[in-house]
């Protein structure tokens, strides 16, 4: 496939999926957000939440709630925001009545966020979320914490708390975060 189309292929199939039985819960799946002229190979970094917000889902817009959006700026002070991609372990809203069970995150991640990682290869996967830390990692470990980075021949992943914990913390935990984003940094340039 032509290069320039492989991410808008992506969204595409994320956008018409209705798989499991979070689609009926949401207006749309929430495509991810990327920067419109990026090539697969540029990608530093691939950002996962667990989920779209319910402002998420009425914008159909990929991490632009207020919580993520701070967030994403904290990762544009250490990380050009065009290297950077925006995505979820589920694509649908999950309204707060039903649990987002393991049986769909596992639909999803094998439908979507697999093959995501797979075609980006991003060279740092950083999971924000108690769900997609635990889904993703499971391969290194079975208790993951925070602010842990495992490393393999093909990947370097991150676990850390979700955005809405660091913005309703944010005075104690925004230099924490910015520490670890730092820390991963340092990780990449030692691998280069
Ligand atoms: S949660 Fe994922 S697998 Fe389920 S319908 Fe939405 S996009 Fe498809």
């Amino acid at each position: 496939m032509i290069e320039e189309y492989v991410l808008d292929t992506i969204s595409e199939d994320i956008r018409n999926c209705a798989a499991c039985d979070l689609r009926k819960y949401c207006k749309l799946p929430v495509s991810p957000y990327y920067h419109p002229f990026i090539h697969t190979s540029e990608i530093i970094l691939m950002m996962i939440a667990d989920k779209p917000s319910r402002e998420e889902d009425t914008c159909n817009t990929s991490w632009f709630d207020r919580e993520k959006e701070y967030v994403a700026r904290l990762i544009y002070s250490i990380f050009p925001s065009k290297l950077t991609y925006f995505t979820y372990l589920t694509k649908c809203y999950c309204p707060p009545e039903k649990s987002l069970s393991a049986k769909t995150t596992k639909i999803c991640r094998d439908m979507h966020l697999f093959k995501e990682i797979t075609t980006i290869k991003p060279k740092f996967i950083l999971t924000m979320g108690h769900l997609s830390g635990k889904i993703l990692l499971s391969k290194f470990t079975k208790q993951p914490k925070y602010s842990d980075i495992f490393i393999d021949e093909s990947y370097c992943l991150g676990y850390y708390k979700s955005p809405s914990v660091i913005f309703n913390e944010s005075k104690k935990k925004e230099p924490e975060f910015i520490n670890y984003l730092t820390k991963i940094k340092t990780t990449l340039t030692t691998r280069s």
